[in-house]
């Protein structure tokens, strides 16, 4: 794996700390093979390892990583960024029922999503209902009313006989139907080719004309590996489309192609889809989905490891300070305590189900973000010298601090009380031979 393959290019490199031109080369060519395992388009491979390698360069050497867990966390979080980070959102309509139109090849997944699409809507209290635009092939129709059937959303399709052939009639009336039976969602599935072909694109883009659907979205086998941009490409020139589904990804496929497509149209991956059930499908991880790109769950499981141990170390460190081994604890190391603080509010699911930690459970819950920023605001209105002796933090000091940073001098007050309160409790704690825990918490 990559993971593997970047610790060997850093095996003499252990405790060196520093990224140099050469280790850089090495980490670049060692991401290329593997994004191109990952069947990832040359264009987008190129682009990509350019900018990791630009970032490499002009990254800080972080004291808690190794250069491989180095270069790995700046590959990964490249690799969501790319993806979308957030997940996107479906984006309903204010009025009327929302339009999602589906767009894709043949045998891309449409009408197997359709289907899945609905009762994830279904679950989520929506009343969806499936058209079926596909009239292409014989029994696609019916395929869809398998579906619909399966997972109890009722599907629009055209009546034998009556305007059968035209999918443009029959897209428009469903959009009437619905707004007659009250569905606040529609789903139109669509006729694809094997191939990119004129006539399907002008079908398609007369779909979207006739419904003005809130959603398009293109349809893609993550199977279908270089071949992604080229059809990514002219869907989204034919059609266009606002957001992108991966279907088949319960395959052997890396995933590269959503790389390429993200990367390409930039648009967001919305959704995955991963087998032939209903129930087979989720919204799309940008960071699940860069892990299995490169491979490298493990390494990002140690990188998380490392970044804790380091952390605890800070917290030791301060520890040391406070039963006098390590100079005073000043200002300084209380803002760097807080920020600890605000990273463990993040995992205090995790924090409470650890021994000892269950008493700041609620204390984390419910922390304020905010007041951090507000305290770190305020101590970097300080000097340097204050915040080594804050004893000397007088009056006329006070207001202008609190001039710096925006803030009223009762807060300023506020703030260098509690730093004194927490000096004594945590010295109390220090000398009890307990380690520090978190100081100063804002109540
Ligand atoms: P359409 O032509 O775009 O409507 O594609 P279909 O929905 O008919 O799907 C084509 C084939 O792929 C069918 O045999 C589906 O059962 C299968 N299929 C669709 N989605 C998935 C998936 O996520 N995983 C797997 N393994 N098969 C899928
Ligand atoms: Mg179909």
């Amino acid at each position: 794996t990559l993971s593997d393959r970047l610790a060997d290019t850093f095996k003499n490199l252990r405790g060196k700390g520093r990224l140099s031109e050469a280790d850089i080369d090495a980490t670049a060519r060692e991401i290329r093979i593997a994004l191109l395992e990952a069947d990832v388009a040359l264009p987008v491979v190129k682009e990509f390892v350019a900018s990791v390698k630009e970032r490499a360069r002009g990254e800080e050497v972080s004291g808690a990583l190794n250069p491989a867990q180095q270069v790995v966390k700046i590959v990964h979080e490249e690799l969501v960024a790319i993806l979308g980070g957030e997940t996107r959102r479906l984006r309903y309509a204010k009025t009327g029922p929302t339009v999602i139109m589906l767009a894709g090849l043949q045998g891309a997944g449409k009408t197997t999503l359709a289907g899945k699409l609905a009762l994830w809507l279904k679950e989520q209290g929506k009343t969806p209902m499936l058209v079926a635009c596909d009239l292409q092939r014989p029994n696609a129709v019916t395929q869809l009313q398998v579906n619909g059937e399966r997972v109890g959303v009722p599907v629009f399709a055209p009546e034998p006989g009556n305007g059968v052939g035209d999918p443009v009639a029959v897209s428009r009336a469903s959009i009437e139907e619905a707004k007659r039976k009250l569905h606040d969602v529609v789903i139109i599935d669509t006729a694809g080719r094997l191939g990119v072909d004129a006539e399907l694109m002008k079908q398609a883009a007369d779909i979207r004309d006739a419904v003005q659907p809130d959603e398009v979205l293109f349809v893609v086998d993550a199977m279908i590996g270089q071949d992604a941009v080229s059809t990514a490409q002219a869907f989204l020139d034919g059609v266009g489309y606002d957001g992108v589904v991966l279907t088949k990804l319960d395959g052997d496929a890396r995933g590269g192609a959503a790389l390429s497509i993200a990367s390409i149209t930039g648009k967001p991956v919305m959704f995955a889809s991963a087998g032939e059930k209903a129930t087979d499908f989720d919204l799309f991880h940008p960071d699940r989905m860069a892990s299995r790109i490169l491979d490298m769950g493990d390494m990002l499981t140690l990188i998380e490891q490392a970044e804790k141990t380091f952390d605890q170390e800070q917290a030791l460190k301060a520890a040391q300070k406070l039963s006098g081994q390590g100079g005073e604890f000043t200002l300084d190391d209380f803002l760097q305590q807080m920020q600890q603080v605000r990273k463990l509010g993040s995992m205090s699911k995790i924090m409470g189900m650890l021994p000892g930690m269950g008493q700041f459970r609620e204390q984390l819950e419910n922390f304020d973000e905010r007041e951090i920023d507000r305290i770190e605001a305020i101590i970097r209105s300080m000097t340097p010298a204050e915040r080594d002796n804050p004893k000397m933090i007088d009056g006329s000091r006070r207001a202008r601090i609190a001039r710096g940073s925006g803030r009223q001098v009762s807060d300023v007050n506020q703030l260098v009380d509690r730093f004194f309160e927490a000096r004594k409790m945590m010295m109390q704690m220090a000398k009890g031979g307990g380690m520090p825990g978190m100081p100063g918490m804002p109540g």
